[in-house]
């Protein structure tokens, strides 16, 4: 008798050889085969005459064999059978493809149903490489499993339908009311059918069911992580010092800017860690929010971090908050991976003395040997070029210090509560008053040498400009490469002026040491790749040209066009694009019609749906077997709901109700990063 546990060779026809082939698919025991769904279905119920169907069908029709196979050597490796069959009425021309010992098993006027793709030239109907059954096959619907080395699709459906057999009703995860509620079938009938469906209108219930429970264990273990978090402690930051701190700053607090603030302060002042999401446009002044945080947690005698992605923009932010922090009396220092090792002694033993306040780096610093004395807050800064993988890592210090994390990438708010579901989230949804707007063009490149003009007039006048393109080198894309675009303008409209490349497959110091000429001013045009798109300040570059701009998402877009208009003077944003797709043009225009990133994200969902979205962040969310995050939105916002309701009832999972949900989410997630 078989039961979910049972290891995978105990299955009648599996053994030990293949149950390493099953492994090798992730499956182990009797539970993981039956999560091992079909990549898609054969629909041999319907047995058809030729007559009956057209071209190109995929059809099952049933014929005996007419003529005798005719082997017809082609070259090595290359033997092609032929032979007839006929439906009583018709001919159907059949070839085999190097298969000789199914050519040989066919007997002359036998019955078969054929089943494949049949095309009809005039009068001459054929079928190449047909699946060729026997006359009393089952017609039914057939599972395709995605198959792998020795284990054939045909091989893995006989062990599921051994293994259905075998072990009796599944008992289900889900309670009847809650299956009564979202109109679910049991899962006994979801998994059965999804295997093997009595009819094709099974299969759509039977999916809905799974996917549900996918999406449900998913949500389950983004609000546990979340909950889990807050049964840690935390430092509380117990005065709030923020009113002295905005007299320190040069401008008055956007509306935005102080509601965000304070969210973050109330957080603070409870000894459960704040984790909490900060987005905001561009230029939405994300920073001074930053150091109104850090100024209270120091003046409540805490130590801060504060991490960026990369050593340039660390020190860019050193410098920024340095002006805004150092008159408060807070002691800052900057430690990047170019520190000599002396020094980073002497910082890591002035730290640990509570000697420094504020401790500004990129991911270094959250390395195991760096300790404070009192860390009470830690700050990220562009948070989509740190993984889920690295907030893990600040936990498992051993203190629970209060995170923000902060974001210049705007997403619809819908998306970010599921993709940050362990996170709280704030947005900074306005800008600091008087911000110019950036002129956006859209054009095709028989406007370059106008363009070129325009860049080399700005450019004489001391303003730099960015040429971003969508490739490192040639490809077969036929997309603009930034190394051949650079040579040519270098060589070319561009000649005489200081250009320089900047891609994604140089070194870091290379590319730092790029980036930080371009911030100097030593360098006036910078052919790049996307790398530009994270955060460096450069207030005299006023051109950003997009090459290829129908490539790009619009939000990266319009993180892109967000790197100029950083100063006071007047910045453009040129979208390059030859495309002749009428969506594409109607996506560019989107971005010459709104400047609200948030707004353009909502855009961009609507026009592309999710998929990019999820694209780019889906690393450090568990793996999906049969859920879609890009299709399946409604049932993933369904399934959250779902999830606070049981959480709300049983919030440790513990009733025996729940034992399942809970033994199947820590599942889920104990190969993910998260863990
Ligand atoms: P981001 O959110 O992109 O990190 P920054 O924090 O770099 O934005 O702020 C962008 C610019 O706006 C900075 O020069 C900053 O000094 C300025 N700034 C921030 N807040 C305000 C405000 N409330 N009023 C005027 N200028 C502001
Ligand atoms: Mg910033």
């Amino acid at each position: 008798m078989l039961n979910l546990n049972s290891d995978i060779q105990f299955i009648k026809g599996v053994g030990e050889k293949r149950a390493k082939l099953f492994n090798s698919l992730g499956v182990f025991d009797v539970d993981s085969l039956l999560h091992f769904y079909p990549r898609k279905y054969e629909d041999k119920t319907d047995i058809k005459t030729i007559a009956q169907v057209q071209n190109s069908q995929v059809v099952c029709i049933r014929v005996a064999m007419i003529t005798p196979v005719k082997e017809n050597y082609i070259r090595k490796g290359m033997t092609l059978y032929k032979c007839r069959f006929s439906d009583g009425r018709d001919v159907l021309e059949v070839t085999i493809f190097n298969n000789k010992y199914l050519a040989e098993s066919l007997k002359l006027y036998n019955e078969y149903i054929l089943y494949g793709k049949i095309e009809k030239n005039f009068s001459v109907s054929s079928m190449s490489a047909p699946q060729i059954e026997p006359a009393d096959f089952k017609a039914g619907i057939y599972p395709v499993y995605p198959a792998k080395n020795k284990l054939n699709s045909r091989a893995i459906s006989k062990v599921v339908s051994t293994a259905l057999d075998g072990i009796g009703e599944i008992p289900d995860i889900l309670s009847g009311e809650i299956r009564r509620k979202y109109s679910l079938v049991p899962l006994d009938t979801a998994i059965r059918n999804i295997h093997f469906p009595p009819s094709s209108d099974d299969i759509a219930p039977a999916r809905n069911r799974l996917i549900f429970d996918e999406l449900l264990i998913l949500q389950l273990g983004f609000l546990k992580l979340k909950s889990g978090k807050k049964k840690e402690t935390a430092p509380i930051i117990k005065d709030d010092f923020t009113a002295d701190f905005k007299k320190l700053l040069p401008f008055d607090m956007t509306k935005a800017q102080s509601r965000v603030t304070e969210q973050c302060i109330a957080d603070m002042q409870k000894n459960v860690p704040m984790n909490r999401l900060i987005q905001g446009d561009v230029g939405s002044g994300k920073t001074a929010v930053a150091a109104t945080l850090i100024h209270t947690a120091v003046k409540n005698g805490y130590q801060a971090a504060f991490m960026a992605p990369t050593e340039i923009l660390a020190a860019q932010h050193f410098e920024t908050l340095e002006k805004m922090l150092a008159s408060a009396g807070i002691r800052i220092q900057l430690l990047t991976g170019s520190v000599p090792a002396k020094q980073k002694r002497e910082i890591k033993s002035r730290l640990l003395n509570g000697e420094i306040d504020l401790l500004i780096g990129t991911h270094a610093i959250i390395q195991n040997d760096v300790e404070f004395k009192k860390l009470a807050l830690v700050i990220t800064d562009e948070q989509h070029r740190f993984g889920v993988r690295q907030r893990a890592a600040l936990a498992l210090k051993g203190i629970s210090p209060h995170t923000v994390v902060m974001s210049a990438t705007p997403i619809p708010r819908t998306l970010g509560l599921i993709l940050y579901g362990d996170l709280d989230i704030s947005i900074i949804d306005e800008l600091p008053p008087g911000r110019q707007e950036i002129r956006t063009d859209v054009v095709n490149s028989s406007y370059n040498s106008r363009l070129y003009k325009f860049i080399l007039d700005a450019v004489d006048r001391g303003e730099q400009c960015y040429i971003v393109c969508p490739a490192v080198e040639e490809n077969e894309l036929d997309v603009k490469s930034a190394k051949q675009y650079a040579e040519e303008l270098a060589d070319g409209a561009f000649r005489g002026r200081n250009l320089a490349l900047l891609h994604g497959k140089m070194k870091p110091a290379e590319k730092e040491r790029v980036m930080k000429a371009f911030a100097d001013g030593d360098v006036q045009i910078l052919v790049s790749t996307t790398v530009v798109e994270v955060g460096v300040d450069v207030a005299s570059a006023t051109i950003m040209v997009v090459e290829d701009a129908e490539s790009f998402g619009l939000s990266q877009l319009h993180q892109l066009r967000g790197r100029v208009g950083r100063g006071d003077r007047k910045s453009y944003c040129v979208l390059v694009s030859d495309s002749k797709s009428e969506s594409a043009r109607k996506r560019l225009m989107t971005m010459k019609k709104y400047s609200d990133g948030f707004k353009i994200a909502d855009e961009d969902l609507k026009l592309r749906g999710p998929g990019d979205f999820f694209g780019q962040r889906q690393h450090g969310l568990p793996e999906l077997k049969i859920a879609d995050m890009a299709n399946d939105m409604d049932t993933l916002r369904i399934t959250q709901q779902c999830a606070r309701e049981i959480l709300e009832v049983d919030p440790d999972l513990t009733s025996p109700q729940n034992s399942a949900l809970a033994l199947r989410m820590n599942k889920m997630f104990e190969n993910a990063s998260y863990s």
